[in-house]
């Protein structure tokens, strides 16, 4: 390759810290300005010019043009200022940049299918420009985040994902494969926007719908025989469905059900420790019933039954209210997901009501109803409870239940607050409480990363409950001493390592591995984990 074609991939590009002698060999003589930079001068730099943007979207602009042109600075600069790039990177400011994706689009970033394309979906594979594929993250954009059909303006959140495989779990990044499949929109002002990128019509469904995505699991079986597949931000009619399908025929999982399912439980089980109180001892009233919501009834109800509770009762533990009000068994027509959890009892279509007649000790939000627990609700839960858990999940922040101040303040300080968008540490009665993130940030990557360093031919049910209990062991007494149930993100590589390693056990023990067991798996887990750091040319 010419010096030219080193600066623009981004692959190879290590823009101004070429050495004088890369410069001299490779031809980039003339083509840089003098002095050579270090990486650490380059990451300065970029903070700079992040920060120089005074708006969230024009931060998240700065850093995926850096992704664009120069993918180990990107991964050095997040890697060593996760905190703070993390809600730029992903939620919030992803779910503002979906929203305006066909406006601030450069670049596609990732493959794009549509139904236009069917009976081709191999051959697209093949352009994509890397041959070794291991972690495919893909949605239909119909439910991105809390913000409904976004059509193909979805496509940052598998970008936006797989950025946080290679940050957190150190997946090379040209293992990583964002799609998007394309198969219209039902919403109205995407479909009028003459700037909106994908496909003009309403959405593809019933059996061309589906026909479509059992050809591009195919594809990918045929094309990247070693890839995960993680299903992301289907909507609910499709979601199931498609994970049912496929758990047990390919290796993949869908991170809204499973992967919050399993960030939840850890959030949980850590909460116990400061409650002072047994799982079986809990009722969990959700906010919320669909993918989120009985994704973790369902692993909860495993957790539960792993306790000594028969289903019966486990189920009993786990109770819900949607957009209708209470799921109770004579509601006419409740979706299929939703049935397991419908109980003998009065309909209340008031989540207050819901509280004072079920006395739950944990109050789940997976609903993506902004400010849905007011005060009254919290300060409900705080006269039930001695450490009300109220954990408000739905992203971004704008669809949180509520803030962390909200719960910190209607409780006296006294609930147990995660939330799925990060908030900043409140400060009440001289004490500083700092919220744990719960978002499934946590377990995908590391999930991902045992899958692939095992070459696991499944991901079952029983991996997300080892991540969730791997994942609480994680949290210290001095997170918890300050009423957080999670680790503070900046140890999220360990802590996915230590995950991995729970889960990567458990593919060994169930026979589902294509590689033999190391030694020290501990030490293999690490082996496949990519430092971002720069190759030297000469
Ligand atoms: P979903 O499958 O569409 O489910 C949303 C649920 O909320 C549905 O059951 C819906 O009721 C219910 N709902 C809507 N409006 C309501 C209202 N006013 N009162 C009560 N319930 C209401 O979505 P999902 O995948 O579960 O995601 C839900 C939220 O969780 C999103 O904001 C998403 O960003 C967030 N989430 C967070 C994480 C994390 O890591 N923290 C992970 C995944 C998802 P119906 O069933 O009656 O329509
Ligand atoms: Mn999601």
């Amino acid at each position: 390759p010419t010096g030219n074609d080193l600066l623009q991939n981004p692959m190879l590009n290590k823009g101004t810290a070429f050495s004088c002698a890369e410069r001299e060999s490779l031809g980039l003589i003339g083509l840089l300005p003098a002095h050579v930079s270090t990486m650490d001068d380059q990451v300065s730099r970029v903070m700079e010019g992040v920060r120089r943007n005074n708006t969230a979207l024009g931060k998240y602009i700065a850093m995926m043009a850096l992704f664009d042109r120069n993918r180990a600075l990107f991964y050095r600069v997040v890697t060593d200022h996760l905190q703070e790039l993390m809600p730029v990177i992903y939620t919030p400011t992803v779910g503002q940049a979906c929203k305006q994706f066909s406006h601030i689009y450069r670049k596609g970033r990732g493959l794009y299918l549509s139904a236009v394309h069917k009976g081709r979906i191999a051959e697209l594979l093949r352009n994509w420009s890397y041959e070794d594929v291991r972690m495919v993250v893909v949605t239909d954009g119909e439910r991105i985040l809390g913000l409904g059909d976004l059509g193909v303006d979805g496509m940052g959140i598998p970008v936006g994902k797989l950025s946080l495989y290679t940050a957190c779990a150190g997946i090379h990044p040209t293992y990583c494969l964002p799609v998007t499949i394309d198969v219209g929109t039902n919403n109205d002002e995407l479909l009028r926007d003459p700037l909106y990128l994908g496909m003009r019509q309403p959405r593809i469904r019933g059996a061309e719908y589906d026909e479509l995505i059992e050809e591009f699991v195919l594809a990918v079986q045929e094309v990247f025989p070693r890839a995960v597949i993680q299903f992301e931000d289907f909507a609910n009619c499709n979601a199931f469905r498609l994970l049912k399908t496929y758990q047990n025929r390919v290796c993949c999982f869908n991170d809204d059900i499973q992967g919050t399912a399993s960030v939840a439980l850890a959030g949980i089980y850590a909460a116990l420790r400061l409650t002072g109180s047994t799982l079986t001892e809990q009722t969990f009233l959700f906010l919320g019933a669909g993918e989120a919501g009985t994704g973790t009834g369902s692993l909860l109800v495993a957790a539960l039954m792993a306790e000594g509770l028969s289903e019966e009762q486990a189920r009993q533990r786990c109770w819900f209210v949607d957009s209708k009000g209470l799921v109770v068994k004579n509601r006419k027509e409740l979706a299929i997901h939703k049935r397991p959890f419908a109980h003998d009892y009065p309909q209340q279509t008031d989540l207050l009501r819901a509280v004072r007649s079920l006395k739950p000790t944990a109050l789940i939000g997976v609903s993506g109803q902004g400010q849905a627990f007011n005060h009254a609700v919290m300060a409900e839960m705080a006269s039930l409870n001695k450490r009300p858990i109220i954990f408000a999940l739905s992203n971004p922040t704008s669809n949180s239940e509520c803030t962390a101040e909200q719960a910190y303040a209607a409780t006296g300080g006294r609930a147990i607050f995660a939330s799925g968008s990060p908030f900043a540490p409140v400060a009440l009665d001289k004490r500083i409480l700092v919220p744990g993130q719960g978002n499934n940030v946590y377990i995908f990557p590391a999930i991902g990363l045992a899958a692939m360093a095992t070459g696991a031919e499944r991901i079952t049910d029983e991996m997300f409950l080892a991540a969730a209990r791997a994942l609480a062991a994680q949290v210290t007494d001095a997170d918890l001493a300050q009423s957080s149930v999670y680790p503070p993100l900046t140890k999220i590589r360990e802590v996915s390592a230590s995950i991995a390693v729970a889960v990567a056990e458990l593919v060994y023990e169930r026979g589902l591995a294509r590689t033999k067991r190391p030694a020290d798996l501990l030490n293999y887990i690490y082996t496949w984990m990519y430092q971002p750091a720069y190759p030297d040319y000469v």
